[in-house]
């Protein structure tokens, strides 16, 4: 079967994630039959797309027309057989019940055209096992998206110990035309990838405080701060519910054997149904407590509970490529996009060193007999080999191999960095801060760079604003988020001090955090179909990394407190007009004109250059003061109640009501 043979598809089941697979199918224009077992059902999940699809276009995301023809194309059905009876693909999303699958599979398959491709949506259950319920094993494959489907780019394609090639294939391809990233998952493992990896982390930070090696305090504030991980591991279990990952684990305990025996704590957890965030109660409490306030204070990182969570990792990946499930590379894709990791475990795995983690993990062993700590055979493998990946990585030249930037020379004597997060909007990390820091000082020590330009990688932005999961997450602690402002007005700000031109070249959104990094350029050019915008308000914060300052310089104040106060999107002419775009170019000469520009500056005189900057920049009123206020005032908002309100709202997709707390 081809794409173009694919016209309808039937999703079954309307809760959680079916209407959102739903809204996903008829966005991409596919005619959707949409199938729950009560009028009532259906109807709740077909209101819930309506709503989605509205504050898609309220926030032009979509036009008016295209949220009005996505709802035209789903049809809310409850008898089975009219929903199947012209489906080209089926995706299922009926409860994760083994019984209710198999009845729902077995008069699937009684109504379904002969040619139609079968997918389940599982987290857990064997890919395997659901097919063989059907007379096609062979077309039937995991088609796992992440929650919620619209905002999750994540899409496992699992294999079942039937499926062939051909299924696998025009599942991806199906995944790819809704938008999504498919990542192919080679066998019918537990967990598949990203549970498999998630899971085991979040059992093994559970039995390091069962076993008194460190506390919860303490296991949170090393994943988070000095692994560097979104979240706390603790964090994360309350975040996604402990029965959730407890069910994972407790099937990949029945299926995988002893090294998944959930920690005691978890199995008290769910006992005593703390499930966490939505039940006000898990390992943190969100009612009478502060919720997962997880500290930075780095006198809380313990060096054990960081080898230890590695180490898990790093076996869990060794099996998975050693069981070929899947390579380190589509490891880490699948794992940053489903649980928007800042890189991939393979590459945590590596940068500390698999030797080590590996030795780390026979120690355990030793010391405790515990079957988790057993390596799986494929891990000295890689441990010999140096790691996951090719050790010889970064090009021949020695340019150095960021995680979150490209870097390359793309004219003459022009250097470019490319924000390089191109599956998260590019949006910016502590990490790719730093990495920009290390680009700046690179391209200054070089004597053939001569302008400096700045780009997005892919087509949808330059960058759509800050890393709210690895920044300003829930709990963030204000005098983290003072430092995080300062840290993010002076490294963007050494763009403005850098002694030669920095030319931004924006197609796509920019916004928030993007908006105050392209501010910094000394051009900013524009591709038409870009969309600028500080959108802070919307979430009850300020512009955090220079906004309040710079934004005017260029605009003037009155159309700076207008981008500021409305938080409104504006298209890339208007821009123009206020003087922060000095050029606009169709998008198809967008790339070439932006170089071109680029090497046209940097063909100019150095020295004149340099001292017009310098002069300039301190022509300039004390922005220093302004500046500390602003990094002051960030810190104090991003604890306040408004925050939590504005990023829950924005999370769950609904207008925030702020408070002034
Ligand atoms: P849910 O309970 O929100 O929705 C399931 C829906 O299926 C309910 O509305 C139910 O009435 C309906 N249903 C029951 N029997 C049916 C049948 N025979 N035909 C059609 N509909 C039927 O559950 P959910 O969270 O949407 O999960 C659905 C599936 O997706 C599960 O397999 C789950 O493991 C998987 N999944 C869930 C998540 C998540 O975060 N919730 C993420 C990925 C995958």
């Amino acid at each position: 079967m081809d794409l173009e043979e694919i016209n309808t598809v039937a999703v079954l089941g309307a809760g959680n994630m079916g209407h959102g697979i739903a809204e996903v199918a008829s966005l991409a224009g596919y005619d959707v039959n949409m199938r729950d077992i009560k009028d009532e059902f259906v109807q709740g999940g077909y209101d819930k797309i309506e709503w989605s699809l509205g504050k898609l276009a309220d926030s032009e995301q979509i036009s008016e027309d295209e949220a009005d023809a996505a709802l035209d194309r789903v049809t809310p059905l409850v008898d089975l057989e009219e929903t199947v009876a012209d489906a080209d693909v089926v995706i299922e999303a009926v409860p994760e019940k083994m019984d209710i699958k198999e009845d729902t599979w077995t008069d699937v398959e009684e109504y379904a055209p002969e040619h139609t491709v079968f997918t389940t949506n599982t987290s857990s259950l064997s890919i395997t096992d659901l097919s063989e319920f059907t007379d096609r094993p062979e077309r039937f494959c995991g088609m796992h998206f992440f929650n919620p489907p619209i905002r999750m780019d994540l899409v496992e394609v699992i294999s079942g110990e039937h499926t062939d090639d051909a299924t696998l294939d025009i599942v991806e391809d199906l995944a790819d035309d809704f938008g999504k990233t498919p990542v192919r998952v080679r066998k019918d493992v537990p967990g598949f990838i990203v549970n498999r990896v998630l899971v085991p982390l979040m059992n093994e930070a559970a039995w390091l405080v069962d076993e008194g090696v460190a506390t919860i305090e303490e296991v949170d504030a090393t994943t988070k701060f000095d692994i560097g991980l979104p979240m706390g591991s603790f964090e994360l279990s309350d975040y996604v519910g402990i029965d959730v990952g407890y069910h994972v684990l407790d099937y990949m305990h029945e299926v995988a054997g002893e090294r998944y025996e959930p920690a005691p704590m978890m199995v008290e957890k769910v006992e005593n149904e703390e499930f966490g965030q939505k039940t006000g109660q898990g390992f943190y409490d969100y009612e009478d407590g502060d919720g997962a306030d997880v500290s930075m204070d780095d006198d809380l990182f313990n060096e054990t509970v960081k080898e230890r969570l590695l180490a898990a990792l790093a076996n869990e990946v060794a099996f998975l490529v050693g069981d070929d499930v899947a390579s380190p590379e589509e490891i880490d894709t699948a794992v940053k996009l489903g649980g928007r990791w800042p890189k991939g475990p393979a590459k945590f795995a590596d940068e500390y060193g698999v030797a080590e983690l590996a030795d780390a993990l026979d120690e355990a062993y030793e010391a405790s007999g515990h079957p988790r700590y057993e390596a799986f055979d494929y891990l000295a493998t890689v441990a010999e080999e140096g790691g996951f990946y090719d050790q010889a990585e970064g090009d021949a030249e020695g340019t150095p191999d960021f995680d979150t930037l490209e870097i390359s020379y793309p004219g003459d004597m022009v250097g470019q960095i490319e924000l390089s997060r191109p599956q998260q909007m590019n949006s910016i990390s502590l990490e790719l801060i730093e990495d920009l820091d290390a680009a700046i000082d690179l391209f200054e020590e070089d004597d053939d760079v001569r302008a400096v330009l700045l780009t997005g990688a892919g087509s949808k932005a330059f960058s759509a604003g800050a890393d709210f999961m690895s920044i300003a997450g829930g709990g963030a602690d204000p005098f983290n988020a003072v430092e995080l402002s300062k840290y993010g007005q002076e490294t963007f700000g050494r763009l403005e001090q850098v002694e030669m031109p920095v030319v931004a070249a924006i197609d796509g959104y920019c916004l928030g955090g993007g908006m105050e990094l392209a501010t910094c350029a000394d051009i900013r050019v524009a591709s038409s179909r870009s969309e600028f915008g500080q959108p802070e308000f919307n979430l009850g914060l300020l512009p955090g990394w220079g906004g309040t300052q710079r934004l005017q310089r260029i605009v003037g104040m009155g159309r700076a407190k207008e981008i500021i106060f409305t938080a409104e999107r504006f298209p890339a002419e208007e821009m123009e007009e206020f003087g922060f775009v000095n050029e606009v170019y169709d998008p198809d000469e967008f790339e070439a004109a932006a170089v071109e520009y680029a090497e046209k500056l940097a063909g100019g005189p150095p020295l004149a250059q340099r001292f017009t900057k310098r002069a300039m920049l301190k022509g300039w009123d004390d922005s220093e003061a302004g500046l500390e206020v602003e990094s002051l005032g960030f810190g104090h908002v991003v604890g306040s109640e408004d925050v939590h309100e504005g990023i829950n709202a924005f999370f769950g997709d609904d207008d925030p009501e702020f408070e002034g707390k």
